[in-house]
């Protein structure tokens, strides 16, 4: 639990109060920068992409038909899957909701 200071009268507040309990002022609510917003969604739509590409090729590959991907395919994509989560992920960690 984090306590901030009122913006108004500088009293104690709870992190995750919506009012100030000493003058009813409204606590403004954290948020993410632009760049952290961009950031958390392009990690959201990178790894729903990813893993849509990722079924896509395990049906190919279960159908048990003549397959179009080639083997190399697989590798590739969990390189860039973990590659891609992680230069996301760490973006999205280092730009955190403030107030
Ligand atoms: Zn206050």
């Amino acid at each position: 639990m984090t306590t901030i200071a009122c913006p108004k009268c500088n009293a104690p507040v709870n992190g995750k109060a919506h009012n100030c309990p000493n003058c009813g002022t409204e606590i403004p609510r954290p948020r993410r920068s632009l760049f952290g917003r961009i950031w958390k969604w392009a990690f959201i739509l990178f790894n729903v992409a990813t893993a849509a590409v990722a079924c896509y090729m395990a049906i190919d590959a279960l159908s048990g038909s003549q397959s179009v991907i080639p083997n190399v395919a697989y590798g590739l994509l969990v390189a860039i899957w973990m590659t891609g989560a992680i230069i996301l992920g760490a973006l999205t960690l280092i730009t955190p909701a403030v107030r």
